[in-house]
C-alpha cells in the first residue's frame, strides 16, 4: 500500500496542504490540489529527501535545494514502513545527526576544532599571507595608495615649500640605497611627526624638523623612514589593522581583495603605528644609510635623545612616539652600533644644507600670527 495522508509545504508559502504521498521504488510522489483546485502532481527523487531530526514528534521530511519542499507524516506506522520499503536507506543526515545527538564529547571537540582554526589563523595563516601579499602587490599600485594617501592628507595640511625643497636636496646629497623615488614634504605643523608612504613619498613635520640639531639627525631621521618605505611597513601596518576586513582575502590569499581595501581606507595612511618589531627594522635601515654615507650614526641617538626629552612636555609630541614607539632597546640598539662605527667624516654639503634648513625655520618663526 504506502500510501499517507501528509501535510505538504510548496517551499514558496507558509501554509500546508492536505496530500497524498504513494512511496514508490525510485521516489515519493505526492497529489495535492492548488489554489484553483486542480489536482497536482509532484515527485520526490529518494537520495534527495532527508529526514528532520530535531526531535520533534511529526515527522517531516524535505526535500532537494533551498527553499525546501517539505512534508509532515503523522501516521504511527511510517518510520518501521520506510525501514521495509527501502531496507539499508537511512534519510537522516549522519554527520548533521551525530553531532545532535553525541552528547558532550562530540561538542567538546568541536569546540576544541574551532579554537585550534582560529589559532592557526591568528598565528600562522594570517601574518604569513599579509607578508606575502605584502610582497606581492605590485609597486604601480604602491605608488597609486601612496598617492592617494598623501592627496587626501594634504588636502587639510599646508607645505612648507621652501623647507621641502632644501630638505629634498639634502636627500639627494645622500644614497638611501633604493629606487623607491624618494620625495619628501614639509608641512606647517606645531606637531612633532614624520611618516612614510607606499611608494616613497615622506610628510616631515615643521613641528619635529624645528626639534632637531644637526645634519646628523635629519639623515637619521630620512634613514629610518625610508627603511619604512624599503620594507612596504605602511602597507604592512594597514594590512593589520584592516585584519577583520581582509580575513577572507588573507585566507584566500587573495591580492585582488586586499588592494581594493586597502585603497577604499587609503586616508589611514597618515596615521599608522608600527609594531616594535618594523621600528626596529627601520632603525637598521637608519643605521646601514648613516654607515653607507660616511654620516656619523650618533645621529639617530640624537634623533631619539631630542624625543625623548621633549616627550611629555607637550602632547604633540607623543604624535610621532605614538606611531614609531621608542623604547630602551632601540636606544641602546643605536648607541651601540654608534660607539662601533668608524669611517664617519664630516660632509659639508649636508652642513651647509642643514644650516639653510634653520635658517628658514628661525624665519618662519619669526613671521606674524
Ligand atoms: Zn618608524
Amino acid at each position: 500500500m504506502y500510501e499517507y495522508e501528509v501535510k505538504y509545504y510548496d517551499g514558496q508559502s507558509s501554509r500546508s496542504r492536505n496530500a497524498f504521498l504513494l512511496l514508490r521504488d525510485s521516489h515519493w510522489q505526492l497529489i495535492f490540489r492548488d489554489e484553483n483546485d486542480e489536482e497536482q502532481s509532484t515527485r520526490w527523487e529518494i537520495d534527495q529527501i532527508k529526514q528532520n531530526d530535531m526531535g520533534s514528534a511529526l515527522n517531516t521530511f524535505h526535500y532537494g535545494d533551498f527553499p525546501h519542499q517539505s512534508v509532515e507524516i503523522e501516521d504511527p506506522t511510517f518510520i518501521d514502513d520506510l525501514k521495509q520499503k527501502y531496507p539499508g536507506l537511512d534519510f537522516v543526515n549522519k554527520n548533521y545527526h551525530r553531532v545532535l545527538t553525541g552528547g558532550w564529547k562530540v561538542m567538546a571537540g568541536l569546540v576544541a576544532l574551532t579554537i585550534l582554526l582560529f589559532a592557526l589563523f591568528a598565528f600562522v595563516i594570517a601574518p604569513n599571507s599579509a607578508a606575502l601579499i605584502a610582497g606581492q602587490i605590485p609597486r604601480s599600485f604602491e605608488s597609486k595608495l601612496g598617492e592617494n594617501g598623501y592627496q587626501v592628507f594634504m588636502t587639510t595640511a599646508e607645505e612648507d615649500a621652501k623647507r621641502s625643497l632644501l630638505v629634498n636636496r639634502f636627500a639627494k646629497q645622500m644614497d638611501f640605497d633604493t629606487d623607491y623615488p624618494i620625495r619628501i614634504t614639509v608641512v606647517e605643523s606645531d606637531e612633532v611627526n614624520a611618516f612614510a608612504l607606499p611608494g616613497g613619498r615622506i610628510v616631515l613635520f615643521s613641528g619635529l624638523l624645528d626639534k632637531m640639531g644637526s645634519a646628523e639627525e635629519l639623515a637619521g631621521l630620512l634613514g629610518h623612514e625610508v627603511g619604512h618605505v624599503k620594507h612596504r611597513h605602511s602597507i604592512k601596518a594597514q594590512m593589520r589593522s584592516l585584519s577583520t576586513y581582509l580575513f577572507v582575502s588573507l585566507l584566500l590569499s587573495d591580492v585582488n581583495g586586499v588592494t581594493a581595501v586597502l585603497m577604499d581606507n587609503a586616508k589611514m595612511l597618515s596615521n599608522l603605528s608600527y609594531s616594535r618589531k618594523l621600528e626596529h627594522l627601520a632603525d637598521e635601515e637608519a643605521l646601514a644609510v648613516l654607515q653607507k654615507n660616511h654620516i656619523s650614526q650618533s645621529g639617530l641617538v640624537d634623533l631619539f635623545r631630542t624625543l625623548q626629552g621633549e616627550a611629555g612636555k607637550e602632547p604633540e609630541f607623543l604624535k610621532f612616539l605614538s606611531s614609531h614607539p621608542l623604547t630602551q632597546d632601540r636606544l641602546d640598539f643605536a648607541k651601540k652600533a654608534a660607539a662601533k662605527q668608524r669611517g664617519e667624516q664630516e660632509n659639508l654639503e649636508l652642513k651647509a644644507i642643514w644650516e639653510r634648513i634653520e635658517t628658514e625655520g628661525k624665519k618662519e618663526s619669526e613671521l606674524p600670527g
